[in-house]
């Protein structure tokens, strides 16, 4: 009764971080109208030096969006027909999306329960003389065990781009998530850990040559304008973006602490919940989205006695990508991420979540929890 004149809670709640930086966001804006460099120019520039430090990359190339970053990191590599990219099947649409628009195959391994991610044991079996990359996915923002994953791309001479679209800021044995393939693929929408206010994306690497074809192909393929080699896309940051990029990638870190907060005392909270399996706070971890299994088939309940109380939740994801209608017709089976589209439900989670609303998700959880037995 009482909740029924709260507030709802929603999923993400952008403002409080749009206001605490109120003034700096429209000075920058304020900047970019006044140089009348829309495109590319001196804030792009600054932006793509300052995000390379910040990731410990040589080289970023802003793009338009993750989507884009995919694209152009596989087909940098040179992917296209008749080559097959092994990924997860338990990720946003856009990952294999991005193989299946250079006409190449996704090729979907399970995941494992616990990480969400691509399970390392089954990779290696997934590997035929077509494949020609490994596209994982630090889903959730929980890193994946990377040098098991490099170990097997280095014996089959495999290129490794990382969707690091959920994960920016996110760690694994101290190197950022990205840094560790040939590519890193960011994405800036909104609602990604660093979000834009609109669409963007980057591109992370360290060779030289391949952040060459990676800058050419945003431009319509051209390395100086009006000198096309060949067909690339237009997909630049914009430079608004880039202004808006700029003054909130000093706070990365502190957002990213915020979220790791709110997912420990989640995890805390909730341990004991009959049927709920929390998320492990493991390091390097940014909680991109928190989000719980409920394995006793009530997932639906769940989230229907949630919103009675005010609180929105989210299924990402509930069709796992190789049972969407593109790849359907392959009939493959991948129990794990099937399963996982039934059991998955994230929580609201933000950086500068208060404290009360914290405990009113926790308290609406138990409540759900408990009534549902
Ligand atoms: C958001 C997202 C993308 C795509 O990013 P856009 O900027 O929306 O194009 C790709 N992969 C994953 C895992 C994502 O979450």
């Amino acid at each position: 009764m009482q909740t029924q004149m709260q507030e709802t809670i929603p999923v993400l709640d952008l403002a409080p971080g749009i206001d605490a930086l109120w003034d700096e966001i429209n000075r920058a804006i304020h900047d970019v109208l006044r140089s009348g460099q829309f495109i590319m120019g001196p804030t792009v520039q600054a932006f793509e030096e300052e995000v390379a430090a910040y990731l410990g990359t040589r080289h970023a190339v802003g793009v338009n969006s993750g989507t884009d970053a995919l694209v152009i990191a596989l087909r940098a590599l040179g992917i296209g027909p008749g080559d097959e990219v092994i990924t997860t099947p338990f990720t946003f649409f856009a990952t294999a999306e991005a193989v299946s628009l250079l006409g190449a195959e996704p090729v979907f391994v399970d995941v494992d329960p616990a990480t969400f991610n691509l399970d390392l044991e089954k990779l290696e079996a997934a590997v035929t003389p077509r494949t020609k990359a490994i596209l994982p996915v630090h889903l959730f923002g929980r890193p994946v065990a990377m040098p098991r994953l490099l170990d097997v791309a280095e014996r089959h001479g495999l290129a490794v781009v990382e969707d690091c679209a959920q994960s920016f800021g996110a760690r694994i044995g101290g190197r950022m998530t990205g840094t560790l393939g040939q590519f890193g693929a960011y994405s800036f929408f909104p609602s990604k850990n660093l979000g834009a206010y609109g669409d963007g994306g980057l591109l992370i690497t360290d060779d030289d040559r391949l952040a060459e074809t990676a800058r050419m192909l945003r431009t319509h393929g051209s390395k100086k304008k009006y000198y096309n080699e060949v067909c690339g896309y237009n997909s630049r940051l914009d430079a608004l973006q880039a202004a808006v990029l700029r003054v909130k990638l000093p706070h990365i870190d502190v957002y990213n602490a915020g979220r790791r907060a709110v997912a420990r005392r989640y995890s805390e909270a909730m341990a004991e919940v009959d049927g709920l399996v929390v998320p492990e706070v493991v390091d390097g971890h940014v909680f991109h989205q928190y989000t719980v299994r409920i394995t006793n088939g009530r997932r639906d309940a769940m989230q229907a006695a949630l919103k009675e109380q005010g609180v929105e939740t989210m299924v990402y994801y509930p069709v796992p990508c190789h049972q969407l209608p593109i790849y359907a017709d392959r009939h493959l089976h991948l129990p794990i991420a099937e399963n996982l589209s039934q059991e998955v439900l994230s929580l609201p989670i933000w950086p500068q979540m208060s404290l009360g609303v914290q405990e009113r998700v926790i308290d609406a959880v138990l409540a759900a929890g408990t009534s549902s037995c």
